[in-house]
């Protein structure tokens, strides 16, 4: 939406690669037709990501004045105006010692949550990193103590990234044990399930363990996201070779709660091999309904114990 943002972060996937030096359109008119022209196009649903889209209101109305169903990515500094009726994913990358670290912010999560509190849009998406896993503890407790709706993410490397952000097998197997507790501790606040916890965490990535249906990696143009999916950049224009949810990741890193939301739901004959694991995608699915659609509450999770991937 934007390509400023009010805040500079280690790993960015926004200023990595060309489309940081997309030149910004930014007449309300024009997204206003474009979505007219989505819409025309079948699509009833949208997510609009960075840099920072809070710092572009008129647009955000004027999108959502054509798709009403859909979904904001923001770092949560501003808040959105209540007439924006998306659902609005708040980052939170650490407690607020780190965010200053890393994102160069004060006092993050206080603002955060003084922005969102009670908001029916808002759910905060915790990024598991390397360093700050055991940070989720403060964060969770937080966010539970002021009922913020929670759910987890996690770091994956934007193409050639070499930094200290990367993931270790050993650091998977412990951000698995500290999701589950979390889920376990908060089950009112946290929106997961074991499923989520196991694929998000896997030593294979998801285009490992599943493939991908987006057009970056999916040259089909039948029905599907292959066809239906364009990621749209500041100028308007899109790229088929650059369109995915998380474009500059690296697929072999990818573990992505935005990429396995549309990956692992697209991938129902994968998961009927028995009912362990098929209620193990309902759980998946369920999570991923509650975490982008508003209005939809999650119900209890159908299997409470960890179901390996099929295949792997
Ligand atoms: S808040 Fe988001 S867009 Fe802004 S620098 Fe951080 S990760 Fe990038
Ligand atoms: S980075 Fe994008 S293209 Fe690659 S596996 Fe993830 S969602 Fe698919």
């Amino acid at each position: 939406m934007a390509t400023r943002c009010n805040m500079r972060c280690d790993g960015c996937y926004y200023y990595n690669g060309e489309k940081q030096f997309t030149q910004e359109n930014l007449d309300p008119k024009a997204w206003r037709d474009l979505f007219r022209q989505e819409k025309n196009r079948g699509i009833t649903f949208v997510v609009l990501a960075g840099a920072e889209p809070s710092l572009v209101p008129d647009l955000l109305q004027a999108c959502y004045d054509e798709i009403p169903l859909g979904c904001i990515a923001t770092n949560g500094l501003n808040r959105i105006p209540e007439s924006v009726g998306y659902k609005i994913h708040i980052s939170v990358w650490g407690n607020d010692d780190t965010s200053f670290r890393i994102r160069k912010a004060k006092n993050l999560l206080k603002k955060q949550i003084d922005n969102y509190e009670g908001d029916p849009r808002a759910v905060f998406v915790y990024t598991f990193c390397k360093d700050t896993i055991d940070e989720a503890y403060e964060a969770a407790e937080l966010l539970a103590s002021h009922n913020c709706k929670i759910t987890f993410n996690m770091f994956s490397a934007p193409l050639n990234y070499s930094g200290n952000l990367l993931h270790t097998p050993g650091t998977l197997d412990k951000v698995r044990n500290v999701m589950i507790d979390l889920m376990e501790k908060y089950p009112e606040s946290v929106l997961f399930s074991y499923y989520n916890s196991v694929v998000h965490t896997h030593k294979n990535s998801l285009y490992q363990l599943f493939s991908c249906p987006y057009p970056r990696m999916n040259p089909s143009v039948a029905f599907g996201l292959g066809r239906s999916f364009r990621q749209y950049r500041t100028d308007l224009t899109w790229d088929r070779a650059a369109a995915c949810c998380v474009p500059d990741t690296d697929c072999n890193d990818c573990r992505h709660y935005a990429a396995g939301s549309a990956i692992v739901t697209s991938k129902l004959s994968r998961h009927t091999g028995n009912a362990e694991i098929f209620k193990s995608w309902l759980d998946y699915v369920d999570t991923y309904l509650a975490v982008w659609v508003k209005g939809y509450d999650k119900g209890e999770n159908l299997c409470s114990h960890i179901e390996q991937p099929p295949g792997f």
